[in-house]
């Protein structure tokens, strides 16, 4: 696995720092942190989804989705008690496992296309598959004491009726940093030299993205005003990397 660590400071009267198009935000009265970027254009399934919905309807397709969703836990269930049962016809274990996991991503891909069909409504004009995105939208990610939570805002634009609407979608929210006891395990501070002030004072927000663990770790200085984040991803290599 690979490592990277960023640090970010914030001395006394800082609140805001801009590094590499990222943007870190403390909220020094509530300890919250917030980290905005600008994400990539979205790949919405725009070919597939309007036929899919077309033929099966929308009520269809949520049935698909529930349909292979079942036949993939229930595959996996059966996978598992196989395993148990300790019977050595390992060809059929692999299949079961390759059968499963194909109903999973069928069924996400599926959650996909109803996700799209929801925000490429035009609400205006009523058309279908009708907003475009029309700037790279805004990702950010809020750290409090009870959550840790990733919002997306995109910017669409009809291509019927030039209708503009910003969208707000929460990918996920996770409940994860509460506040630490402050260990003897202290550093230096980097701001004003006292020995041992600067204390990891919250538990750290460590999420998983595609093949990337994202581990935050919150510091304060408890003579001086000085905070800091640091960051560190570790990238997960794929078998065939
Ligand atoms: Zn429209
Ligand atoms: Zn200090």
């Amino acid at each position: 696995m690979e490592k990277d660590f960023t640090y970010i400071k914030f001395p006394e009267g800082t609140n805001k720092v801009y590094l590499d198009d990222f943007c870190y935000e403390l909220d020094r009265n509530t300890d919250s942190l917030t980290i905005s970027f600008e994400g990539y254009f979205s790949s919405f399934p725009e070919r597939l989804a309007p036929c899919t919905i077309y033929i099966f309807g929308l009520g269809g397709v949520s049935i698909l989705k529930m349909v292979a969703m079942l036949k993939s836990i229930l595959l996996l269930f059966l996978l598992i008690l196989e395993i148990i049962l300790g019977r050595n016809s390992s060809l059929s274990s692999t299949l079961l496992f390759f059968m499963s996991l194909a109903f999973g991503i069928i069924s996400s891909y599926i959650s996909e296309i109803k996700n799209y069909y929801n925000i490429s409504k035009c609400d205006k004009c009523g058309r279908d598959f009708a907003f475009k995105e029309i700037k790279e939208p805004l990702i950010k990610m809020v750290s409090t004491y009870d959550k840790f939570e990733k919002t997306i805002t995109r910017y669409m634009k009809c291509i019927y009726c030039n209708n503009e609407e910003i969208k707000t979608e929460i990918e996920y929210e996770l409940s994860k940093s509460k506040s630490k006891k402050i260990s003897k395990n202290r550093r230096n501070c980097k701001e004003c030299g006292k020995k041992l002030a600067l204390a990891e004072y919250r538990h750290p927000d460590v999420n998983m993205e595609y093949r990337t663990v994202r581990t935050i770790k919150h510091y304060k200085c408890i003579s001086c005003g000085y905070m800091e984040i640091s960051i560190k991803y570790n990238y997960i290599p794929n078998s065939a990397d």
